[in-house]
Formats: C-alpha cells, structure tokens, sequence
C-alpha cells in the first residue's frame, strides 16, 4: 500500500484544486442564490476555511502520526478483521473503505443523537449559506474526538495506513462536491446517489426541518442511509433553507463565535 501512502502527499493538492473548480461551478451556476455580494461570500468562505485550516493543523500536529503508527502495529501483529480474513491487496482496500465509511455514518449518526456530540456538531450546521466552504467547517472539539476515536478504529478494521489515506481522499472529493452549491444534471444526480452522497442527498441534511436534518448521514457511501433507514428526498428540494433557527447571528458566525458557540448557554 505503499503507493496509497503516496497518494497522501497529493491529497492537500487534489483537495485544493477540487476546491477551486467547485468554487467556480459555483459562480457560474449556482444551485441557490445565497450571497447578495463577493464581499459577503468572500468573508463567508473565509471563515469557513480559517477554521478548517484550524482543525488540518490539529490532524496533522496530532493524529496523523498516530494513525500510522496504530496501522503499522495492527499490520505487524496480524491484528484486526482484514488480517483475520486473511485479505490482502485490493479486496482488502475495498472492504477497508466500506468498513471505515460504515463507522463514520455511526460516529456523525451519534453526533446528531447524542447531546453532547451535537452541541459542537450543531456548529457545522449552523452554517444558512451552506457552500463548498461548509466542507470545513467543523468544530475542533469534533474533529479531536473524531480523530482519537480513529487509533482504535483502524486496528480494529485492520487498515494500513494506505487504506487510511484512500479513504481521506475520497471522502474530501466527496465531502466538498455535496456541501457545494451547486445542482448536478438530474440524470447524473438520480444515478450517483446509488453509490455516493450527492449535494441532493446532503442539501436535505442541512435543510432547517429537523426530520431532514435526522436524515442522510452517509458521508461517502450513500448505502448506509438506505440500510440504517435514514435515507430521505425531499420532493421541492428548491424550499429547503439551510441552517439552524437560534444560530443566524453574526456573532454565531465568526471564527470566534464558531469555536465560542458550544461552551455557551
Ligand atoms: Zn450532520
């Protein structure tokens, strides 16, 4: 796998330029008129992306390492159900992802259901103008508790570190493209979401109707959803309106204010 870890190395860059085509998909057709001004979106995405670039360093600074580490003992002594099945190569890959993507549907299910959890998961919902940006806006406690949460999960699995990062990889193209304001072709909307989470599929996620927000956890895989019984479609898709009624503030939506919201009554 050592050509997956590889991949790690390009994953900033790919993510980076993802970014900058979806931010112009944005412009050129975007799938709700959110922002009345490039100033207002500008501070907007800005935002989002300074507290994204918070929660990279925290990964970076204090997990990333230690998920390789956990890895490279799980593969050494043999550990975890891959190692047990016996699998190796790309079946091993392949099982590895949709293992992982079947624990990330439960922790963000947990986030939703589990108080604590959504007192800091609410403040990526909070977000009335959800664009591609929206894909990092994440609470640091969040991404912390995520994160140390993985050491056990990925010996347990028994991914390699290569498993991990082809994991990372394709759940940030997918993560950015379904938070992206943008609509696919219907065709291509209708069949995607037999296999991925579509903006369709995440735009009910984040609308303000809590039997919407209750629905759609996949992050990547949009199977989890139809075999938990979670998966909802909304039939005006055009009516929903993003966000979190109690959280429109501006002062809910600095960087300040993001990191300040859960630790206030
Ligand atoms: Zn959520």
């Amino acid at each position: 796998m050592s050509d997956l870890t590889e991949l790690g190395r390009w994953r900033g860059v790919a993510s980076t330029a993802w970014l900058i085509v979806l931010l112009l998909w944005e412009t050129a057709a975007p799938c709700f008129a959110l922002f009345l001004g490039s100033r207002e979106r500008w501070r907007h995405g800005l935002r989002n992306v300074v507290v994204g670039a918070l929660n990279a360093l925290l990964v970076v600074v204090g997990f990333v390492w230690a998920w390789k580490a956990v890895a490279a003992w799980a593969t050494e002594h043999r550990f975890g159900l891959l190692n047990w099945l016996g699998l190796t190569g790309w079946p091993a890959a392949v099982l590895g992802v949709l293992l992982f993507d079947c624990w990330t549907y439960w922790w963000h299910r947990s986030a939703h259901e589990l108080p604590r959890l959504w007192n800091f998961h609410r403040v990526h919902h909070s977000d009335a103008r959800m664009d591609v940006t929206t894909a990092n806006r994440f609470h640091l406690v969040e991404i912390g508790l995520s994160s140390l949460l993985r050491l056990a999960v990925i010996p347990l699995i028994g991914l390699q570190f290569g498993h991990v990062v082809l994991y990372e990889t394709l759940l940030q193209g997918c993560v950015q493209l379904q938070h992206a304001n943008v609509a696919l072709p219907p065709a291509w909307e209708w069949t995607l979401r037999w296999l991925i989470v579509t903006p369709g599929l995440h735009k009910v996620h984040h609308s303000r109707e809590p039997a919407d927000t209750d629905s759609n956890y996949a992050s990547l895989l949009s199977v989890w959803d139809r075999l938990f019984g979670s998966f909802r479609l909304r039939a005006r898709p055009e009516e929903i309106r993003f966000g979190l009624d109690g959280m429109d503030t501006d002062g809910r939506q600095t960087v300040r204010g993001m990191i300040r919201t859960p630790f206030e009554k």
